[in-house]
């Protein structure tokens, strides 16, 4: 039968002092992408304490693993997905300390709920989220085969179940020219500098025409050695965000040609380097986001009020959404103006209002991932969802 939503409750507040202890050592040994190695070691020894059997990625994701729990019927294989890496200089400022945690809280709770009468419960540690791509290798390696829906908790300013992500590229522009002396000789030169500045330009000139949402920002690299030399290399990076595909490829071809502009116009050569890590749109499986929704807020947590594309960024969940139905709730932990990669945040992660907030996140994922196992016509209409969107 069944456990009650408030049974659901009361298993993750029996379990909340190892939940906040796995947080708190987390929070306190920040890693970086693909170095995770304290986190994931601390989740594994946990999850097997508790009887999961864990698997362990290799070579680059030696920091990625599986923890299962199979339960006796075949069907469903839900998964719950954990984050730990942190960013430099600021720690957890993203707090993927509570991802973690509240992945650990959440499937620990509906293996002790349902024992044995459940399909596969999987707790997925997806390493290198910022900037590393981890589900992107993970999704590469097969990790994901055969999961009928995941779904994460991600501390944020806000508290909402449904919202879009932007797909992401990251390149960089580097240009060559000629040195020359500034005064004395200026024609002899090829201003490298100049080719960036004109990149610049024509990506602002570019922006009113963009697609609704679509985002184009860089940083100057390089510009140059001294003022007296006319500069013979310059360079500059930039991101290309988008809504949907075309509207990505749109942008991300126009900056493009924005860059292949500048060198022409000012007789520099053109190298290009892309980032091979492209993060896909995400969109959220709706019919899980409504079944998510209703636990939530009977775990006493409130929306706010906000649109799916509103304050929005990019994740590799957004890949993973690709390949099998995904949720990426938010939870707030602090007011609406603290926002992810702040120090702000940083501190917002600790406090009682995030670690509280964390704990209602965990257990309305319980009571979700509960619900899948309970009924196979939601898990249907999940997939549906799904096979529709494709
Ligand atoms: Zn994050
Ligand atoms: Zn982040």
């Amino acid at each position: 039968m069944k456990p009650s939503f408030r049974k659901i409750e009361a298993e993750i507040k029996k379990l909340s002092l190892s939940i906040l202890g796995i947080s708190g050592k987390i929070f306190d040994n920040p890693e970086l992408n693909y170095e995770e190695k304290f986190s994931s070691s601390l989740m594994i020894a946990e999850l097997r304490k508790e009887g999961f059997s864990v698997k362990r990625g290799k070579a680059k994701l030696k920091t990625a693993f599986e923890a299962s729990w199979k339960g006796r019927f075949k069907k469903p294989t839900i998964a719950i997905i954990a984050e730990y890496d942190a960013l430099p200089e600021i720690g957890h400022a993203c707090g993927h300390n509570l991802i973690a945690a509240a992945a650990y809280g959440a499937g620990l709770a509906v293996k002790n709920l349902l024992g044995k009468e459940c399909g596969m419960l999987k707790i997925i540690g997806t390493p290198a989220e910022e900037g590393g791509g981890g589900k992107m290798l993970m999704i590469r390696d097969g990790w994901f085969d055969g999961v009928d829906a995941a779904m994460m908790v991600h501390p944020s300013n806000k508290t909402r179940v449904v919202a879009r992500m932007l797909a992401i590229m990251e390149v960089e522009f580097h240009y060559y020219g000629k040195a020359s002396h500034a005064a004395a000789h200026p024609e002899l030169g090829i201003n490298a500098l100049d080719a960036v500045l004109s990149l610049f330009n024509s990506v602002n000139a570019m922006r009113q025409q963009m697609p609704n949402f679509s985002r184009v920002h860089g940083i100057v690299t390089h510009g140059g050695d001294a003022p007296n030399i006319i500069p013979e290399y310059a360079s500059a990076k930039f991101m290309a965000r988008g809504l949907t595909m075309p509207d990505f490829e749109l942008v991300s071809k126009k900056l493009m040609e924005c860059a292949h502009g500048a060198a022409k116009s000012t007789g520099c050569r053109l190298k290009t380097v892309k980032n091979r890590l492209v993060y896909l749109p995400f969109e959220p499986n709706r019919t899980l986001g409504k079944i998510f929704a209703k636990n939530l807020k009977s775990a006493g947590l409130k929306e706010d009020r906000l649109g799916e594309t509103e304050e929005i960024g990019s994740s590799d969940i957004g890949n993973l959404g690709q390949v099998v139905p995904a949720l990426h709730p938010e939870f707030a932990v602090g007011d609406r103006k603290t926002v992810n990669h702040s120090r702000g945040f940083l501190k917002a992660v600790t406090s009682k209002k995030g670690t509280d907030n964390m704990l209602k996140a965990a257990t309305a994922m319980a009571a979700t991932v509960i619900d899948l196992f309970d009924s196979r016509e939601s898990v249907k209409k999940v997939r549906e969802e799904f096979r529709q969107a494709r």
